[in-house]
């Protein structure tokens, strides 16, 4: 009998610990899920949060009744250090051996940039009680408009939810009637509109600076921010940008419980994994989702990070469950799927109108990739909102 331990809840952990026990059956093999969350949060439907076109229970959900159907265990607990040599992590609910281990911890956040965060001057919608924070925020803006600046800080990878906070904070300026009263300036360390940290898409940048023209919004490329304060952004360069209402996406970090367990993660924190999602000098360790390694593939003038988005790390757990079954029946075959070739599936939602992103590999080189307006207006991610929660509440991790 083996124990799975894996640690987070959430999409690639959830998807790691269900599809090892549908690869595995009903064996007597024990799956421990611990997570620091007691749902599951349907994380990109933060953007909406704001603007009251979501409430947090909404989008989220109880995972331990869901697991536990299917033969998993839960833990509410936060994972605090790993030994490996040991196959020990050690918990805020006590330590727990394990044959396997999943690390499905996602990104923490990092505000080293001065001025930036939710407890300094800039808004952030990423967490449910930032989200809410941002709402609040907004809507004492309304009364009060000014210029506001939206967009992301160099080394952020998350800069598809950044734009799509953008466009709909531009809609619901004109649904509150304060648009002319606005100055909109978009910032962003990108090259280019529409580089997303991935090398763009063929007709991306060709799309976005139509959508931002036409919307009146003032863009700045290759920003690196130097701080922020509760009246303006300051750039690297000098310039000074007034901001009544500042949100930027920061650049993520590997988790703490990688950082302080000597071995696990590289210097930001993240796992380094081979193709079969195996930690690199821990065979019997997995990664998956946000937390893994990807070195950024291209230079560029500002630093950018790879968007590890939802649908790579669900991939990733299936992969990483169907390969820990594997290992448990003495199979030697393990899938091998890098994370840079998994396909690039995404919808942006801009306000009342969508943008589909479709690419066969989320990094180039690539044989076929576009973005394209949606030909369903903007109620593409609105279905695919519903579908992944129908999924997820019945944990049919088998279905893409
Ligand atoms: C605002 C926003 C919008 C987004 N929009 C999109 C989108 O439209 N499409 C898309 O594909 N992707 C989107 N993404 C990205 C997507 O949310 C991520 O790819 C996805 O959440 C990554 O899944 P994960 O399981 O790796 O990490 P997470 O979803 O962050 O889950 C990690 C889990 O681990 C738990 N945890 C953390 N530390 C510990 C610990 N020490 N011990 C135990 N548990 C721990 C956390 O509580 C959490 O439950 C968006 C992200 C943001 C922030």
């Amino acid at each position: 009998m083996a124990t799975t331990v894996v640690l987070g809840g959430n999409f690639a952990g959830l998807a790691s610990a269900l599809e090892t026990r549908r690869h595995l059956g009903n064996t007597d093999d024990r799956i421990i899920v611990i997570s620091r969350a007691e749902n599951f949060l349907f994380v990109p439907s933060l953007i909406w949060v704001p603007f009251r076109e979501r409430e947090i229970e909404d989008i989220s959900f109880p995972v331990g009744p869901i697991l536990e159907s299917h033969g998993i265990e839960f833990i509410h607990a936060e994972g605090t250090r790993i030994d490996p040599e040991a196959s020990v992590v050690h918990t805020t609910k006590g330590d727990f051996e394990f044959d396997y281990l999943v690390i499905a911890t996602g990104p923490e956040l990092d505000w080293s940039i001065p001025g930036t965060g939710p407890h300094a001057h800039s808004h952030y919608i990423g967490t449910p009680p930032d989200a809410l924070a941002t709402r609040a925020a907004f809507e004492r803006f309304v009364d009060n408009p000014g210029p506001v600046v939206i967009g992301a800080t160099q080394r952020a990878g998350c800069m598809g939810a950044a734009y799509e906070f953008l466009f709909n904070f531009e809609y619901h300026l004109h649904k509150h009637g304060i648009r002319d009263k606005v100055e909109l300036t978009w910032i962003t360390p990108e090259p280019f509109l529409g580089h997303f940290g991935i090398g763009g898409l063929p007709g991306g940048e060709t799309l976005l600076k139509a959508f931002t023209n036409h919307l009146h919004i003032r863009t700045v490329t290759d920003v690196e921010v130097d701080h922020v304060d509760s009246e303006q952004v300051v750039l690297a360069d000098g310039t000074t940008l007034p901001s009544a209402f500042t949100m930027l996406m920061p650049p993520f970090l590997g988790q703490k419980v990688v950082r302080d367990s000597p071995g696990m993660g590289n210097a930001k924190g993240y796992v380094p994994v081979e193709d079969t999602y195996q930690h690199k000098n821990y065979p019997h360790i997995f990664a998956a989702g946000i937390a893994i390694d990807v070195p950024v593939p291209f230079a560029t003038p500002v630093a950018v990070g790879v968007p590890k988005t939802g649908y790579p790390a669900d991939e990733a757990g299936k992969t990483v469950g169907e390969n820990i079954a594997h290992l448990i029946k003495s199979d030697a075959r393990l899938r091998e799927r890098p994370f840079t070739k998994i396909p690039g599936l995404c919808v942006m939602d801009a306000g009342h109108k969508e943008v589909v992103i479709l690419a066969n590999h989320l990094i180039g080189p690539r044989d076929f990739a576009v973005m394209l307006p949606d030909p369903l207006f903007d109620e593409g991610k609105r279905l695919f909102e519903k579908y992944f929660l129908w999924k997820t509440r019945h944990g049919y991790s088998a279905l893409p």
